[in-house]
């Protein structure tokens, strides 16, 4: 009785611990704070429950959360910042992949009782529960699976969507017949032997879910596999009346659908679309071949020239920033230039990087006053004063396609409006495409010059001949 006590009370600080995580979380400034918040009730969370559950094998639980410390944390700390997404996925697959076996195994033990006993009303809604939580815990597992290859770019798995004829049909026939299984398991649970193909539905709907998605809307569909390993997180915490399971699924499943939609608002897609798994279905239709155009590039001092005799320059970084690692360099670049009385602020847009965020982390990280990072919509007005926009790894958020170009894939996606500025330097490696694989325009606009190379080395490049200008 006591250690219930103890354990509801755990329980309780661990939720609110929690809330102040996600809270945390969604400032910069506080972002380390709300993840020891987090780190916090998990611990409190994992220790009550051992303690009140009276472990049969208190050594192996032990054995299990060191095996997994030993991997998580090495992994955690080695991980690029440009991995992210990837990582992210990964969790999400191993949350829900330990949810729906939970589930797979409670089942097992559950269903032949209820069976040999004949089924109450609770135990029939139990078992839809359960397959529900079940479903949802596998099509997870696989979906973030197959959302990690995408991101990770592996050669065997296109990145774009894949679309085959029919495949709403067999996704509908494949989740509907889980569905419909669950049901027929509630009224009969000594039909075991269908709960195998119920699971591999779940596993088979939710590779076709994630295939269906890709190029830009891969990060979307990372929030919404959050939403879902979330909401079988909840269904689990009903199946084993534990409350803090409960809570702390419908936290994650809320803030993934947050999420989700606030990504959906800043792509301009349809949220409705990103649920069923079909909104990329169209994503390749406008990506066109490179065409070869005539544009203008030039050297670091050329740039170092341009920027010397700017007197507002903005910068606009993107996913090559990361990858470069270039946030110092960039801060350098802009103390050299406010040496001169230089006006300088940052463009961010939403989801520009690989994740919401992303560029605010990176560029916290070389302690780039917060005051100037302006959001899209407070930068947008102010390109046609600014006399030079400098481009670090951006491509796809500054593509003038989104609004020019109704065939597009980027069509309709809220963009930085760089190319109202007076003149444009775009540091890049070559003339590759962006993440969602289309060219861009503003690579052969006469006012852009071209800044061929790592983002890093050439901004130290400008750096150095900046002293010398
Ligand atoms: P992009 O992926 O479009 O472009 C990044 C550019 O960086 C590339 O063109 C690449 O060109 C360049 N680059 C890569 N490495 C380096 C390097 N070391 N030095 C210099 N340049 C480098 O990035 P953006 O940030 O513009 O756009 C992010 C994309 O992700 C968008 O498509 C966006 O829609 C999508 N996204 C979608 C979200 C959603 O909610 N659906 C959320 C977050 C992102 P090169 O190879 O020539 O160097």
């Amino acid at each position: 009785m006591i250690e219930e006590d103890i354990q509801l009370g755990a329980y309780g600080v661990a939720a609110i611990l929690f809330i102040l995580s996600l809270k945390g979380m969604s400032e910069v400034k506080t972002a380390r704070l709300g993840n020891w918040a987090g780190i916090a009730g998990m611990v409190l969370g994992v220790a009550a429950t051992g303690l009140a559950v009276h472990l049969r094998n208190t050594g192996l639980a032990i054995a299990a959360v060191g095996v997994g410390t030993l991997l998580g944390v090495p992994m955690a700390l080695r991980m690029p910042m440009t991995a992210v997404p990837q990582r992210t996925a990964f969790s999400h697959a191993f949350g829900a992949l330990a949810a729906a076996l939970v589930g797979t195994g409670e089942f097992y033990d559950r269903a032949p009782e209820i069976a040999a006993h004949g089924a109450t009303g609770l135990d029939r809604f139990s078992i839809v529960v359960l397959c529900a939580e079940v479903i949802l815990g596998y099509l997870t597992a696989t979906g973030s699976i197959v959302a990690l290859l995408k991101l990770q770019e592996v050669k065997w798995i296109p990145s774009a969507p894949v679309i085959f004829p029919g495949r709403h049909v067999i996704s509908a026939l494949l989740i509907g017949g889980a569905f419909a299984i669950a049901i027929y398991l509630a009224i009969d649970p000594s039909q075991a032997y269908l709960f195998p193909v119920l699971i591999g539905a779940a596993l088979i709907f939710g590779v076709l879910l994630v295939l269906a998605i890709g190029g830009a809307d891969m990060p979307t569909v990372i929030a919404i596999l959050n939403a879902y390993a979330g909401l079988s997180a909840v269904g689990l915490g009903f199946v084993l009346n534990n409350k803090l399971l409960i809570v702390a699924g419908a936290l994650d499943g809320s803030s993934g659908l947050v999420l989700a939609v606030l990504m959906c608002q800043a792509m301009n897609r349809s949220f409705a679309n990103v649920l069923f798994g079909g909104f990329g279905a169209t994503a390749s239709t406008g990506a066109k071949k490179k065409e070869e155009r005539p544009y203008r590039s030039g050297a670091a001092d050329e740039a170092a020239f341009l920027l010397s005799n700017a007197s507002k320059v903005v910068f606009a970084p993107g996913y090559g920033l990361a990858v470069a690692q270039a946030q110092h360099a960039v801060r350098e670049v802009a103390d050299e230039l406010k040496k001169r009385g230089v006006d300088v602020k940052y463009g961010i847009h939403p989801v520009a990087g690989r994740m919401p965020g992303h560029m605010n982390v990176l560029l916290a990280d070389a302690n780039i006053p917060y005051d100037e990072l302006l959001e899209m919509d407070e930068v947008n007005p102010l390109f046609p004063e600014i006399d030079v926009v400098v481009i670090v790894g951006a491509n796809d958020v500054v593509n003038p396609a989104a609004s020019a170009d109704e065939k597009s894939p980027l069509f309709g996606m809220p963009m930085l409006e760089v190319d109202r500025a007076k003149n444009v330097i775009f540091l890049k490696r070559s003339m590759a495409v962006g993440f969602a694989g289309v060219d861009n325009d503003l690579f052969y606009r006469p006012n852009t010059m071209m800044l061929f190379g790592d983002a890093k080395k050439s901004l130290l490049s400008v750096r150095e001949a900046l002293k010398q200008v």
